[in-house]
């Protein structure tokens, strides 16, 4: 394993830069234009990653009309490097991967993805909403990562997971060491340590019924989606084109199951017009429907719809954690 002194830091990140759009984590969502040393004790930003790979707003091509024919524009993308992603961010990102895979490949996420190297953290202090240990992940969790860090007292330990990990590591050898073995010991015991500082739940699914009682809460939600949109696995969208007189653009934008006009039908008819219905749709797709298909459940315990609820509906609540 390697290791980087933090006050290399800066350098580490100005060498990046030569090749890679560097994002990395803020209070709010991941940017370009970042706190280097704070980015490292951000637990989590309010939004999480998937806005890197399923933009909120996306273009997904321009057209312009020449004579009579339509001619499209593709975009080219450049590589992005995603700097101290947390893991339940990146479990969320494999979350949407089944389904942005499944039957049909969608080419803009699949080409965003493919462009993306994922360099994670490994959370040290989780939240009191953090509950990842409750759906089979850990404040340590790789998979989906290029390279896995831990940060240990003064310095940041690497793990290089895949080729193109090795290849971010290779890009900054000059600033990196050797880890020290009580380095590498440090780490596994700050993974444990978070590990069992996140509480653990033991969920009730089988409570989450058609007419079970729980769906009461939502006689206090005010449809602002908010849990959807800040939600890392929560996928729906609309595609809509924006018209000018010779050019145009194909336009993919984020949509909410917990929005009334999300399933309102041009006859006038909405199948679920009530926020019951709609509260209930979107955890029982969560827990029931998408454990059914891909036996997980579509849920990352990162929390962040318990936190910013303006009403504070707390899906540990409605499933029963105790
Ligand atoms: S964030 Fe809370 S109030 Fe807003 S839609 Fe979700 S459950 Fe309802
Ligand atoms: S805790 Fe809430 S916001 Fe986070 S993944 Fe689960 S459902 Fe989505």
């Amino acid at each position: 394993m390697k290791a980087l002194d933090k006050a290399n830091l800066d350098k580490f990140v100005e060498l990046l830069s030569e090749e890679f759009n560097v994002y990395s984590i803020t209070d709010t969502d991941f940017s370009t234009d970042f706190d280097n040393n704070k980015a490292l004790e951000i637990l989590k930003p309010i939004k999480s990653a998937k806005e890197i790979v399923f933009p909120q707003t996306e273009p997904l091509f321009k057209f312009d009309l020449v004579g009579k024919e339509i001619v499209v524009n593709e975009k080219q993308n450049s590589t992005n490097l995603m700097l101290w992603i947390k893991p339940c961010d990146v479990r969320g990102i494999n979350i949407l991967k089944k389904v942005f895979e499944k039957d049909v490949k969608d080419v803009y996420f699949a080409n965003k993805l493919n462009n993306t190297i994922f360099v994670g953290l490994a959370c040290n202090n989780p939240s009191r909403n953090c509950f990842c240990t409750s759906v089979s992940i850990t404040p340590y969790y790789k998979e989906g990562m290029d390279v896995f860090a831990t940060s240990v007292n003064g310095a940041i330990i690497f793990e290089a997971l895949t080729e193109k990990g090795k290849e971010v590591l290779e890009k900054v050898n000059s600033l990196l060491r050797d880890a020290t073995k009580d380095e590498v010991e440090k780490a596994k015991e700050i993974h444990l340590q978070a590990e069992n500082k996140v509480r653990r739940y033991n969920f009730n699914t089988s409570r989450l019924t058609w007419d079970s009682d729980v769906w009461r809460i939502s006689e206090i939600c005010l449809s602002c989606g908010i849990c959807t949109y800040l939600c890392p696995t929560c996928h729906c969208f609309d595609i809509i084109d924006e018209n000018y007189v010779y050019e145009g653009e194909r336009i993919r934008i984020w949509d909410s199951c917990m929005y009334s006009e999300y399933t309102l039908q041009a006859s006038g008819h909405n199948p679920r017009a009530y926020r019951l219905q709609r509260l209930r749709n979107r955890i029982m797709h969560k827990f029931v429907w998408f454990k059914e298909m891909f036996d997980e459940y579509a849920c990352t315990g990162c929390g962040r719809c318990v936190s910013y609820c303006p009403v504070n509906i707390s899906l540990i609540e409605i499933l029963g954690g105790v």
